[in-house]
């Protein structure tokens, strides 16, 4: 199953890639779901119940326009985002790998955006992108196993963890929340795609390319912390809530870790993807004079 913000609405994605229809869940369900995303998370197992149930192929879609797609949770009660949780990133970034637990910070939702946008470079900045697999929560989770995890799984999507580099870095301790939160700075979407429609949840592709040269390449089976295990962890030390966000770490291939560092410029197009997900498009302009 497949679930979009589209126009701020809840809507379930049908249709073959590329030709995408979208019915409106409010509707459809003559009100018991929606309109809102948030109110769909916050009865995810009704909704998933009823969602199975509805017959789609009496729905009354219409086209998805992608400008009118938003963060499939676009206002989640919290967010989380997870530093150094591929083995290549950790080396290229010049850290350890984490054996306890990865940094965890966050993204401010107001940097929130849906997954084709143009964002602006701050004055001086130096913008780095970070491909990521983005959990979202369907049911509170407190204290669980690994083992049960993916029960407390909505979804997944793509995201870009765009970053800052020089507030992320400056001062005398890292300043990620800040870096990693300007306008538009966490694209995601296109939208959620629920557990069950991927063969292995624990492997999937993801990268991203700059004006068409790719610049990361990567597997979700390498994360340090896998899905499961990062729910797990955190889970331990707060309570998730239904539409709580988990971008999960990027792998290797960033600006910041090439040499010479390479940060994107006024004009250049970033162009990421997840097998099975989908696509993200931002294109970047300078901030006005
Ligand atoms: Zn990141």
């Amino acid at each position: 199953m497949r679930i979009a913000n589209h126009n701020q609405r809840a809507t379930l994605i049908l249709g073959e890639s590329g030709a995408e229809v979208g019915v409106d869940i409010f509707d459809a369900s003559g009100g018991r779901f929606g309109p809102d995303l948030d109110l769909v998370y916050g009865g995810w197992n009704e909704f998933i119940s009823w969602a199975v149930a509805f017959d789609t192929s009496a729905a009354d879609g219409s086209p998805v326009d992608r400008a009118l797609l938003g963060a499939p949770s676009p206002r989640p009660r919290q967010v989380f985002a997870v530093g150094l949780n591929y083995d290549d990133h950790a080396a290229e970034s010049g850290f350890e790998s984490p054996t306890h637990l990865p940094p965890v910070f966050t993204k401010y939702i107001s940097s929130f955006s849906g997954p084709d946008t143009t964002v602006t470079i701050p004055e001086g900045g130096a913008v780095d992108w970070e491909v990521e697999l983005v959990v979202v929560i369907g049911r509170e989770a407190t204290g669980i196993d690994a083992d049960d995890a993916w029960r407390y799984v909505a979804g997944l999507t793509a995201g870009q963890d765009i970053s800052e580099r020089i507030t992320q870095t400056r001062g005398p301790a890292p300043q990620f929340g800040l870096g990693k939160s300007y306008p538009g700075f966490s694209p995601q979407g296109p939208w959620l795609v629920t557990p069950d429609q991927f063969a292995d949840p624990d492997d999937l592709e993801l990268g991203c390319a700059v004006d068409g040269e790719e610049m990361q390449k990567g597997r979700t089976r390498d994360l340090i912390f896998p899905v499961p295990r990062l729910i797990a962890e955190l889970s331990r030390n707060v309570t998730l809530h239904p539409g709580d966000v988990i971008f999960t770490g990027t792998p290797a291939g960033v600006g910041a870790g090439r040499e010479p560092k390479r940060f994107l410029a006024p004009g250049e197009r970033l162009d990421s993807w997840i097998t099975g997900i989908g696509e993200l498009h931002q294109t970047f302009i300078s901030a006005p004079q």
